[in-house]
């Protein structure tokens, strides 16, 4: 008898996690990317959002980012507008924590989803058991609105606060079974005053809510490439002001809007643990020769996060061929790596949808999987 081959016998994945890693970390999402689409919708109709979309096909067409849709950061981050004021306030950010939370332990490890990014797969090969979650209160105070000036609707110390509170509310209600923190992101497209005064938010806030475990920048290169030493000194202060306890990341070399000197500029500047997204290094490696970046990294020991299909989405790496070049190469430099899913949600995808797309383009091996989710155990933020 021919025995049918199902995707399960044939999963990659499966056979790569041994039963003992059924338990993992992600410690790259952010709240925008993280609330289904078909919740997005659902919550912009109950809070009375306008303009969302005129059907909910047109939505999930819209939010979703495809490959047809996104050839660059900017356009890939063009719709987190809308994200961000569907989740503005404390009601709303306390409903997308929740639902972020719930969903990477229930979805992280299902290798596909339904069409709206509902759970599609019965039998998930692992689960998300610590999350590291990112977002802006202030772009979710209703800022977007506010046609240039500087406060919003909502206050931002609530946003903080219930953020704070529906971590800890999804940590109960799961009995220990999973553990969560919040990274706060600067913006590299929102006023300096407002960076700066939410770096002040985060040192007052910190001393009380242990579940503010990290600072991160995120947003648009091409708005503030860093490339100007006052830029850096001015954001230096910023991460300086929300206190050197916290981890530290940065989104940086994602674009060729930053230069390689800016990239070694901004890890000198910023001393962070962790990056996202360096690609400039290899770039810079592969066009010139270059190594500086990449002996900056394993010199600072910095662990690289990095989010597959969200890096060929904004075409940080072409094709799944060159990721599993610049994976290796992050090996030979002694440098390491976690994988996270970016915008889950958004991009409609897993952490287990992603790794057995990298297991089927041979970009991966099962040594370098394995040790990459050991390696975000280990350069997590949450304590353990
Ligand atoms: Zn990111």
């Amino acid at each position: 008898m021919i025995k049918k081959q199902t995707k399960e016998s044939t999963s990659l994945l499966r056979q790569a996690v041994p039963p003992d890693m059924r338990q993992l970390t992600e410690l790259h999402v952010h709240l925008g990317g993280s609330v289904p689409i078909y919740r997005l919708w659902e919550m912009g109709i109950m809070r009375g959002i306008r303009g969302a979309a005129d059907s909910y096909e047109e939505f999930v067409r819209r939010m979703h980012r495809t490959n047809e849709r996104t050839e660059n950061l900017d356009q890939y981050l063009e719709i987190f507008d809308t994200v961000e004021l569907i989740q503005a306030g404390p009601d709303g950010v306390r409903e997308s924590i929740l639902i972020a939370i719930n969903g990477a332990y229930r979805t992280g490890g299902m290798r596909q989803l339904g069409p709206g990014g509902e759970g599609g797969d019965p039998d998930p090969v692992f689960e998300i058991n610590r999350l590291e979650l990112r977002f802006n209160p202030m772009k979710r105070t209703g800022l977007m609105l506010s046609r240039g000036a500087v406060s919003g609707l909502f206050d931002a110390d609530r946003i903080i606060r219930a953020a704070c509170d529906a971590v800890v509310q999804s940590e109960i209600a799961y009995k220990g079974a999973i553990q969560a923190g919040l990274i706060i992101c600067f913006a590299r497209d929102l006023p300096w005053e407002v960076n700066r005064s939410l770096a002040e938010k985060i040192r007052y806030w910190k001393k009380s809510q242990k579940k503010i475990i990290g600072i991160d920048l995120a947003g648009p290169e091409s708005v503030l490439p860093l490339d100007n030493p006052g830029d850096l000194e001015r954001m230096a202060e910023v991460f300086d002001c929300a206190g050197d306890d916290l981890g530290r990341t940065v989104h940086v070399g994602e674009t060729p809007h930053t230069s390689l000197d800016t990239f070694l500029a901004t890890l000198r500047a910023l001393k962070p643990q962790r990056v996202a997204h360096p690609v400039v290094a290899a770039r810079a490696f592969w066009q010139n020769n270059d190594a500086r970046g990449l002996e900056l990294l394993a010199e600072m020991n910095i662990c690289c996060e990095l989010c597959v299909k969200s890096n060929l989405l904004t075409r940080a790496l072409d094709t799944p061929e060159e990721y599993g070049k610049f994976i290796a190469l992050l090996d030979d430099f002694g440098i390491r790596y976690t994988f996270s899913t970016d915008s889950p949600a958004l991009q409609m995808t897993t952490l287990a949808n992603e790794m057995e797309f990298l297991l089927e383009h041979s970009a991966i091996t099962p040594e370098q999987l394995l040790k990459a989710f050991k390696n975000a155990e280990a350069a997590s933020f949450l304590r353990a």
